[in-house]
């Protein structure tokens, strides 16, 4: 697997807390709008989820501001709304691709930080 600098990019941008930035290059490559980002969930919401997605006003709703730099969860609703425009609106079944969607990222992330590593081993010796 080759290091995607792009997708660790992203997942850097949001742990340093700016969701906004990633979001932004998010939608700029996969050629969608970029959605809102707002910190409380929507009324209606289920009690335990973390973030959810809503098309019809293109936002992700986080829990709470400790939830923006989490981004397996930014990721996850993403995901949601890169499929937003699909035919299939039906939420079920796509969580599975959502998490996987958003470990991608995580993995290209966790490898950045290995190369990284080991260049510094090797400047150092
Ligand atoms: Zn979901």
């Amino acid at each position: 697997m080759a290091l995607d600098h792009f997708k660790s990019h992203v997942v850097w941008l949001i742990l340093v807390g700016t969701p906004e930035e990633a979001l932004k290059l998010l939608a700029e490559n996969y050629q969608v709008d970029i959605p809102a980002l707002k910190v409380g969930m929507p009324k209606k919401n289920k009690l335990k989820a973390y973030g959810c997605y809503t098309a019809k006003n293109q936002t992700i709703y986080v829990r709470n501001s400790d939830i923006l730099v989490n981004p397996l969860v930014i990721l996850h609703e993403f995901y949601h709304h890169l499929r937003s425009r699909a035919v299939d609106r039906v939420h079920r079944g796509t969580e599975n691709k959502a998490d996987q969607f958003a470990m991608d990222f995580i993995l290209q992330y966790q490898m950045a930080l290995k190369e990284t590593h080991q260049k510094d081993q090797k400047s150092s010796s």
